[in-house]
């Protein structure tokens, strides 16, 4: 992991995952970080688990 980035998104549900999507599409020169705690994306409500 590097140590700089331009933006820094917590979170890998549905709304981390299409602001940085977004952020890409917008910047596409700019170091973006996408943390989420569990092993996996969409892990939580986005996911399967909360139904
Ligand atoms: C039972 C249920 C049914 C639903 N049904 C529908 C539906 O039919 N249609 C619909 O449109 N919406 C539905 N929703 C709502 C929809 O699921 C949520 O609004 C949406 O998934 C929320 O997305 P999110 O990215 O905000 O949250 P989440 O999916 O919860 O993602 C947040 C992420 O952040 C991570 N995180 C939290 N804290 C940290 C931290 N400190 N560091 C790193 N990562 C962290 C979590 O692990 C998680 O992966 C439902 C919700 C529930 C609970």
């Amino acid at each position: 992991m590097k140590a700089n980035y331009d933006f820094v998104i917590i979170g890998g549900g549905i709304v981390g995952a299409s602001t940085a999507w977004q952020l890409m599409q917008r910047h596409p020169d700019k170091q973006i970080l996408l943390i989420e705690k569990e092993a996996e994306f969409a892990n939580h409500q986005t996911g399967t688990t909360a139904v």
